[in-house]
Protein backbone atom coordinates (compact mmCIF):
# COMPACT_ATOMS: atom_id res chain seq x y z
CA UNK A 1 0.00 0.00 0.00
CA UNK A 2 1.50 3.34 -0.92
CA UNK A 3 1.42 5.95 1.91
CA UNK A 4 2.04 9.58 1.86
CA UNK A 5 5.58 10.21 3.46
CA UNK A 6 4.73 12.24 6.17
CA UNK A 7 8.09 13.62 6.90
CA UNK A 8 10.49 15.44 4.88
CA UNK A 9 13.83 17.27 5.87
CA UNK A 10 14.77 20.73 4.54
CA UNK A 11 17.88 22.69 5.66
CA UNK A 12 18.21 20.07 8.72
CA UNK A 13 15.12 20.62 10.07
CA UNK A 14 12.09 17.65 10.40
CA UNK A 15 9.09 19.36 8.20
CA UNK A 16 6.07 17.37 10.12
CA UNK A 17 7.61 17.58 13.66
CA UNK A 18 6.80 20.38 16.40
CA UNK A 19 9.65 22.70 16.13
CA UNK A 20 10.85 23.62 19.87
CA UNK A 21 13.89 25.70 20.10
CA UNK A 22 16.65 24.24 22.59
CA UNK A 23 19.81 26.34 23.53
CA UNK A 24 21.22 23.12 24.33
CA UNK A 25 23.70 22.61 21.58
CA UNK A 26 26.29 23.73 19.94
CA UNK A 27 28.04 23.37 16.18
CA UNK A 28 29.27 19.53 15.32
CA UNK A 29 33.21 19.77 14.77
CA UNK A 30 34.55 20.59 10.89
CA UNK A 31 33.91 18.40 8.55
CA UNK A 32 32.02 15.73 10.30
CA UNK A 33 29.19 13.90 8.68
CA UNK A 34 26.67 12.75 10.28
CA UNK A 35 27.01 9.06 10.52
CA UNK A 36 24.63 7.14 13.12
CA UNK A 37 21.13 7.29 14.94
CA UNK A 38 20.78 6.69 18.65
CA UNK A 39 18.04 5.76 20.52
CA UNK A 40 17.03 6.52 23.82
CA UNK A 41 13.97 7.02 26.34
CA UNK A 42 13.04 9.13 28.56
CA UNK A 43 10.55 10.53 31.35
CA UNK A 44 9.80 12.99 33.79
CA UNK A 45 9.11 12.00 36.39
CA UNK A 46 10.36 8.48 35.24
CA UNK A 47 7.71 6.29 34.06
CA UNK A 48 5.52 8.43 34.25
CA UNK A 49 3.94 9.87 30.38
CA UNK A 50 2.51 13.58 29.75
CA UNK A 51 2.60 16.92 31.54
CA UNK A 52 5.13 18.32 29.01
CA UNK A 53 8.24 18.02 31.66
CA UNK A 54 10.13 16.79 28.94
CA UNK A 55 9.50 19.66 26.45
CA UNK A 56 10.51 21.75 29.34
CA UNK A 57 13.44 19.93 30.60
CA UNK A 58 15.35 20.20 26.73
CA UNK A 59 14.28 24.04 27.52
CA UNK A 60 15.73 24.88 30.31
CA UNK A 61 12.58 25.46 32.05
CA UNK A 62 11.76 22.81 34.11
CA UNK A 63 10.78 24.05 37.33
CA UNK A 64 12.96 22.15 39.85
CA UNK A 65 10.38 22.37 43.08
CA UNK A 66 7.74 20.67 41.16
CA UNK A 67 8.73 17.36 41.90
CA UNK A 68 11.28 15.65 44.01
CA UNK A 69 13.32 13.63 41.19
CA UNK A 70 13.26 16.97 39.38
CA UNK A 71 16.05 18.25 41.78
CA UNK A 72 17.87 15.12 41.40
CA UNK A 73 18.47 16.46 38.09
CA UNK A 74 18.64 20.37 38.65
CA UNK A 75 20.53 22.36 36.06
CA UNK A 76 21.20 19.74 33.54
CA UNK A 77 21.27 20.95 30.14
CA UNK A 78 20.57 18.40 27.58
CA UNK A 79 18.84 18.29 24.64
CA UNK A 80 17.93 15.46 21.38
CA UNK A 81 17.19 16.33 18.19
CA UNK A 82 14.09 14.58 18.01
CA UNK A 83 11.54 13.53 20.85
CA UNK A 84 8.44 11.00 20.20
CA UNK A 85 5.73 11.15 22.30
CA UNK A 86 2.86 8.40 23.29
CA UNK A 87 0.86 9.84 21.33
CA UNK A 88 3.16 9.50 18.51
CA UNK A 89 3.88 13.73 18.16
CA UNK A 90 7.17 14.42 17.18
CA UNK A 91 9.10 17.22 18.61
CA UNK A 92 12.43 19.09 17.15
CA UNK A 93 14.74 20.74 19.82
CA UNK A 94 17.88 20.85 17.75
CA UNK A 95 18.35 20.98 13.90
CA UNK A 96 20.58 18.34 12.68
CA UNK A 97 23.15 20.35 11.15
CA UNK A 98 23.82 21.55 15.06
CA UNK A 99 25.16 19.07 17.74
CA UNK A 100 22.65 17.97 20.03
CA UNK A 101 23.69 16.95 24.01
CA UNK A 102 21.70 13.68 24.32
CA UNK A 103 24.70 10.96 24.22
CA UNK A 104 27.69 12.07 27.10
CA UNK A 105 30.36 10.16 27.33
CA UNK A 106 30.01 8.00 24.81
CA UNK A 107 31.71 5.36 21.92
CA UNK A 108 30.72 3.58 18.58
CA UNK A 109 32.60 1.43 16.31
CA UNK A 110 35.77 2.64 18.51
CA UNK A 111 34.53 6.99 17.85
CA UNK A 112 33.91 8.69 20.58
CA UNK A 113 32.11 11.43 21.24
CA UNK A 114 29.05 10.39 19.53
CA UNK A 115 26.78 13.70 20.15
CA UNK A 116 29.50 14.67 17.01
CA UNK A 117 28.21 12.56 14.25
CA UNK A 118 25.06 11.30 15.48
CA UNK A 119 21.29 12.36 15.55
CA UNK A 120 19.53 11.42 18.59
CA UNK A 121 16.00 10.85 18.66
CA UNK A 122 13.99 10.58 22.74
CA UNK A 123 11.08 8.11 23.14
CA UNK A 124 8.94 9.04 25.69
CA UNK A 125 9.08 6.00 27.80
CA UNK A 126 10.43 3.88 30.68
CA UNK A 127 12.92 0.45 31.01
CA UNK A 128 9.67 -0.75 32.86
CA UNK A 129 6.84 -0.23 30.49
CA UNK A 130 6.02 -0.95 26.90
CA UNK A 131 6.27 1.77 23.82
CA UNK A 132 3.15 2.58 22.15
CA UNK A 133 2.51 1.29 18.37
CA UNK A 134 2.38 4.44 17.24
CA UNK A 135 5.68 5.42 18.46
CA UNK A 136 6.96 2.56 16.50
CA UNK A 137 5.46 3.81 13.28
CA UNK A 138 6.49 7.08 13.79
CA UNK A 139 10.29 6.14 14.35
CA UNK A 140 10.21 3.51 11.75
CA UNK A 141 9.04 6.68 9.31
CA UNK A 142 11.75 9.14 10.42
CA UNK A 143 14.43 6.87 10.49
CA UNK A 144 13.35 5.95 6.84
CA UNK A 145 13.70 9.98 6.27
CA UNK A 146 16.99 10.06 7.98
CA UNK A 147 18.45 7.84 5.92
CA UNK A 148 17.04 9.17 2.59
CA UNK A 149 18.89 12.23 3.64
CA UNK A 150 21.98 10.74 5.22
CA UNK A 151 23.06 7.93 3.49
CA UNK A 152 25.89 6.96 6.10
CA UNK A 153 23.61 6.12 8.94
CA UNK A 154 22.08 3.56 6.91
CA UNK A 155 23.96 0.24 9.01
CA UNK A 156 24.15 2.35 12.33
CA UNK A 157 21.37 2.89 14.44
CA UNK A 158 22.29 2.31 18.49
CA UNK A 159 20.84 2.52 21.66
CA UNK A 160 22.50 4.78 24.35
CA UNK A 161 22.96 1.26 26.28
CA UNK A 162 24.69 0.39 23.22
CA UNK A 163 27.22 3.34 22.68
CA UNK A 164 27.59 3.79 26.86
CA UNK A 165 27.13 0.55 28.45
CA UNK A 166 27.26 0.33 32.03
CA UNK A 167 26.34 4.05 32.44
CA UNK A 168 23.15 4.07 30.42
CA UNK A 169 20.40 1.55 30.65
CA UNK A 170 17.90 3.51 27.90
CA UNK A 171 15.64 2.72 25.61
CA UNK A 172 15.76 -0.55 27.61
CA UNK A 173 14.40 -4.03 27.38
CA UNK A 174 10.75 -3.02 26.22
CA UNK A 175 12.20 -1.72 22.55
CA UNK A 176 11.69 -3.79 20.16
CA UNK A 177 14.35 -3.59 17.90
CA UNK A 178 13.47 -6.62 15.35
CA UNK A 179 9.99 -5.01 15.26
CA UNK A 180 11.91 -1.31 14.19
CA UNK A 181 13.88 -2.97 12.17
CA UNK A 182 11.31 -4.17 10.18
CA UNK A 183 8.98 -1.34 10.46
CA UNK A 184 11.83 0.66 8.38
CA UNK A 185 12.02 -1.83 5.84
CA UNK A 186 8.17 -2.04 5.41
CA UNK A 187 7.78 2.01 5.66
CA UNK A 188 10.41 1.93 2.17
CA UNK A 189 8.85 -0.78 0.46
CA UNK A 190 5.93 0.81 0.39
CA UNK A 191 7.15 4.35 -0.82
ZN1 LIG B 1 19.54 8.20 26.70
Amino acid sequence: MQQAPSFQVIDGQLIGARQVVSPNYNQRPEHTEIQLVVVHNISLPPSQFGGGYIEQFFQNQLDWSQHPYFQTIEGMQVSTHLLILRTGEVLQFVNFNERAWHAGRSTYLAKKDCNDYSIGIELEGSDDQPFEDVQYSILAEVIATLQATYPKILQHLAGHSDIAPGRKTDPGPFFDWPKTRALIQQYKADQ
